[in-house]
């Protein structure tokens, strides 16, 4: 059937990074959704894996390891989710420790910035949000202090004035090297994956030169789907996977409900019939 949604969400988050719910919560959620395989794909950190393993064991899901790790790759932020890995593999577990190193610096940086503009309190506020894992502290936790405190109206206003690239608060920041985060996930027996491509600032041809440096370090899949993505994107996308040979993965990008991306934890619509599902052979 055309239009039924697949049971199969591969990219989603807990409280171990930008999300409000804990791992047995997330997946006791995309449970209550039908979800038949789930991939917890946390920023950076795959701390909350075993737990979400568990609890998806007497719910019946499959549940895939998975991360989303973040790249620097030609002075834009990529994410590259990683699934279906080894989680305990030391070469990949130091890479993620390395990324996380300067998150807890960075927003000391960007609530600098924040003060200079009259805002104050923001590191405490941004850090008491974060308590689950205040290593993995974000600019989600940032927007939530903004949005709580009343100086925006949504997150996506926190974004839009202070936070995103460019803007007032927002701080440069080095993550991973595209190549070292393929062969990470690679070198833990897991697939690599190009996170939400519809969500990056990239010309045609920059698209393409990313595609060609992510295949060229190994990566084979793309998401086709994302729950921030838009109706017509999920075609443009499969074609441009079917034409560069990458396999096709889906996920909600759920950190939250109610949230700014209207993904539903634990489904995604039905892919065209062309597509080579990144999951056939989990
Ligand atoms: P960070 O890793 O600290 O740079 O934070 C990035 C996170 O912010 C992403 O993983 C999203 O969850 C969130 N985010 C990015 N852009 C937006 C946006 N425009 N609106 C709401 N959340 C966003
Ligand atoms: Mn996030
Ligand atoms: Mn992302
Ligand atoms: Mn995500």
């Amino acid at each position: 059937m055309m239009n039924e949604p697949i049971m199969i969400d591969l990219h989603c988050h807990s409280n171990v990074s930008d999300g409000a719910l804990s791992p047995t919560d997330v997946v006791k959620l995309a449970a209550t959704n039908g979800c038949t395989m789930l991939a917890l794909t946390d920023h950076d950190h795959t701390g909350g894996i075993a737990e979400a393993r568990e609890e998806a064991m007497w719910r019946g899901i499959k549940l895939i390891s998975g991360v989303e790790i973040s790249v620097t790759w030609n002075g834009c932020t990529i994410h590259i989710v990683g699934l279906n890995f080894d989680e305990h593999d030391g070469s990949l577990q130091k890479l993620l420790a390395q990324i996380r190193a300067g998150r807890i610096e960075r927003m000391r940086q960007m609530s600098d910035k924040l003060a200079k503009q009259g805002i104050t309190g923001a590191f405490d506020g941004a850090m008491a949000l974060a308590a689950a894992n205040p290593e993995m502290v974000s600019r989600t936790h940032l927007a939530e202090f903004l949005l709580n405190e009343g100086h925006v109206r949504t997150k996506q206003q926190a974004f839009n004035k202070y936070l995103g690239e460019g803007k007032s608060a927002y701080v440069r920041h080095q993550w991973a090297d595209l190549g070292e985060a393929v062969a990470a996930i690679r070198g833990a027996g897991g697939v690599a994956v190009i996170a939400h491509p519809m969500r990056y600032d990239l010309s045609a041809t920059g698209r393409r030169r990313l595609i060609e440096a992510f295949k060229a370090a190994g990566g084979v899949a793309m998401e086709v789907h994302s729950g921030s993505s838009k109706p017509n994107d999920c075609l443009q996308y499969s074609l441009l996977a079917q034409r560069y040979d990458l396999q096709a993965s889906c996920g909600s990008d759920f950190h939250r409900l109610h949230d700014y991306s209207g993904g539903i934890l634990g489904r995604c619509p039905t892919l065209p019939a062309f597509c080579e599902p990144v999951w056939r052979h989990f």
